[in-house]
């Protein structure tokens, strides 16, 4: 038995579960499902196997189904458990609950409302992808999924191009391809990426290189399994590229090619015959 019996204060106590190996549960995790008065999670199937798996009995209590989309009636339901002094554990079917999970309303009404709002921490997609990928991780930006339509995931990704840290995405092995297309267009083909596959479990993979190379080697593969993207911040080379496009654009409004590319390469000290080009094909667009 690795967990202790010892009575909870009453309170909301966020519970991280794990990823993929069920032995990555941390033994507080257990002390709280053991101990807590009354037991919610997204999904009631999978806090009921993970009990079993580490002996942790019910005792005759039950699972609540709660989501932040279950409706008033769930979180009320918790919430009026909290008022009675009761301690309440909630759990996400995988890692930690409120990334990219439910927990958000419930963690904020129940703040709110004067409660103690604790967590038992564990396991996240995030942080384990970031100690594998080989990106700075001093600061990181977790943009969560992207859109699915292509448009929208565009403007997503145009919307991180600046952020001073390593970005974070969840994505989905269907769109993977797709994304890493998008952010090579959008962010720069030149940009470090790693692709981190089923964290934990028997299959775990991670793959690096240039969002090209990556957009490539995806590129019509049949990917299975969950995976978190990571994207190298922005470079003073990529800002600087950004910067003389911007440049370029402009002076090409009022001026013929020769001019701008003369007036930009000057005010930029780079090469002539580099941002002639560059403007010859801003002015086939
Ligand atoms: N709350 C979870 C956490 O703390 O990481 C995330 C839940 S979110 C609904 C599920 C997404 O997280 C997956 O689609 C995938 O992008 C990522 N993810 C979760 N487990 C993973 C794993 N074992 N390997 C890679 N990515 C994982």
């Amino acid at each position: 038995m690795n967990h202790q019996k010892q009575p909870l204060k009453p309170g909301l106590y966020f519970v991280a579960t794990p990823i993929g190996t069920a032995r990555d549960i941390t033994l507080r995790a257990l002390d709280t499902l053991a101990n807590a008065d009354v037991l919610a999670a997204e999904d009631t199937r999978s806090l009921r196997r993970l009990m079993e798996i580490h002996g942790v009995p019910l005792n005759g209590r039950q699972i609540i189904a709660y989501h932040d989309h279950s409706g008033l009636g769930a979180r009320s339901k918790l919430l009026s458990m909290l008022e009675e002094g009761k301690s309440v554990a909630y759990a996400s079917e995988a890692g930690t609950p409120l990334i990219a999970d439910p927990g958000y309303h419930l963690s904020v009404e129940a703040a709110a409302a004067g409660y103690l709002v604790t967590s038992a921490p564990g396991p996240s997609a995030i942080i384990t992808a970031l100690s594998l990928a080989g990106l700075p991780t001093d600061a990181f930006f977790f943009a969560g999924f992207l859109p699915n339509a292509k448009g929208a995931r565009r403007t997503g990704l145009e919307t991180v191009k600046a952020v001073p840290g390593t970005l974070v995405f969840y994505e989905s092995p269907k769109r993977l391809s797709e994304m890493l297309k998008d952010a090579a267009l959008v962010l720069g083909e030149g940009r470090q990426a790693a692709v981190c596959r089923e964290l934990t479990k028997k299959f775990e993979e991670v793959r690096r290189g240039t969002l090209s190379e990556l957009a490539e080697a995806y590129q019509g593969a049949n990917v299975k399994g969950e995976i978190v993207v990571l994207i190298e911040r922005q470079t003073a080379e990529d800002n600087d590229e950004a910067d003389i496009e911007q440049a370029l654009e402009k002076a090409l409004k009022t001026m013929s090619v020769r001019d701008a590319s003369e007036a930009v390469s000057q005010a930029f000290g780079v090469n002539k015959r580099k941002i002639y080009a560059l403007a010859l094909g801003k002015k086939g667009k």
